[in-house]
């Protein structure tokens, strides 16, 4: 890494500087190899100041929300991840909806809706993101998700600008959203949530928890669903036609609650759940002819 760059960094942001940083440190599954830097900047100016920087120096950066749809590979990522998770963290909230920045986590955004009376965000609950990250991957629930609620987008892109993208110049699909083709940070975002009545939202948060943890193995670290699911099927289905529960590659194991769940039993490593992604697809090809696509993100250099 460009030793100037990393002066020229110290001295222009007072955020967090981690050199060599394990990315283990940042994902829900426990697993990723080192960053060259770890950026976790303080506000929208030493955003804007970091991206400048990598731009200037020609050094490729990526952002991390929560990492909690991530699988880092074991040889780590070349360059600046910035971390959003923990920067960003303001919400002001309107009668119809919340301009939030996007460091909020989901858990929070949904609890405070919830204490407004806002309603529309319930399934939210459980899910361990970012609302960036809850952006770019439209995270859902059944047929409803979040790009649905969103108005409008406040972005940095790769040359420092900041910038609104209206709902026009947004696509939202399943677990896909325009946002994944640009290469740009979102910082900020105003949704449009109904009124609805606080008792009832809070109940329905209760519910969507209960499910959760009666079918999802919320008490290990895991990436949450692994395969999107194919058109009109369900992975969690065909994985589990195919024996897939229990599977075990050294400590990365398909859970035995949910099949398209790979939980880290302790000092998993980003081989041993690769091998398991490609063991798991290679089933469903020969016993139904569908290729699986993963609906998690790996990124990063094998070892
Ligand atoms: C226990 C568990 C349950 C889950 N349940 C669900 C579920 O019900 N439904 C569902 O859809 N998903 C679910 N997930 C997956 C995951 O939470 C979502 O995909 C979520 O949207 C990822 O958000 P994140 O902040 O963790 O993003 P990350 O995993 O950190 O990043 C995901 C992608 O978004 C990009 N990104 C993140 N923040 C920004 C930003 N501010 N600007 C630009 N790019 C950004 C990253 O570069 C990366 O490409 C679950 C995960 C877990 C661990």
């Amino acid at each position: 890494m460009n030793p100037h760059l990393i002066n020229t960094l110290q001295d222009s942001i007072q955020g967090t500087i981690k050199l060599n940083e394990p990315l283990k440190n940042h994902t829900t599954w426990k697993i990723g190899g080192p960053a060259d830097v770890l950026v976790i900047p303080q506000n929208r100016e030493e955003i804007r100041r970091t991206v400048l920087l990598c731009h200037e120096y020609n050094i490729p950066w990526l952002v991390l929300g929560n990492g909690s749809n991530l699988l880092v590979l074991d040889g780590g990522i070349r360059g600046v991840v910035i971390k959003m998770e923990g920067a960003l963290t303001g919400c002001i909230w309107q009668e119809n909806g919340v301009t939030v920045e996007t460091g909020v986590s989901l858990p929070r955004l949904v609890r405070d809706a919830a204490k407004r009376g806002l309603t529309g965000l319930e399934w939210c609950a459980g899910i361990p993101a970012s609302v960036g990250g809850a952006i770019v991957m439209n995270a859902g629930v059944g047929n409803d998700s979040f790009g649905n609620y969103v108005e409008k987008i406040e972005v940095v892109d790769s040359t420092g600008q900041v910038k609104w993208r209206e709902k026009e110049e947004l696509i939202f699909n399943y677990r896909f959203s325009s946002q994944q083709e640009r290469q740009e940070i979102i910082t900020g975002a105003v949704l449009t949530l109904p009124q609805g009545k606080r008792e009832e939202c809070e109940e329905k948060i209760r519910d969507y928890l209960k499910k959760r943890r009666s079918s999802q193995p919320v008490e290990y670290p895991t990436a949450g669903s692994v395969f999107k699911n194919p058109p009109r099927n369900y992975a969690g289905r065909l994985l589990e036609a195919v024996g897939a529960k229990g599977m075990t590659v050294g400590s990365a194991q398909v859970s035995e609650k949910h099949a398209n769940f790979i939980i880290n039993l302790g000092g998993a490593c980003a081989q041993d759940v690769t091998q398991l992604i490609k063991e798991l697809k290679s089933r469903v090809r020969q016993e139904f002819r569908i290729n699986l696509e993963t609906e998690v993100r790996i990124i990063g250099e094998a070892r």
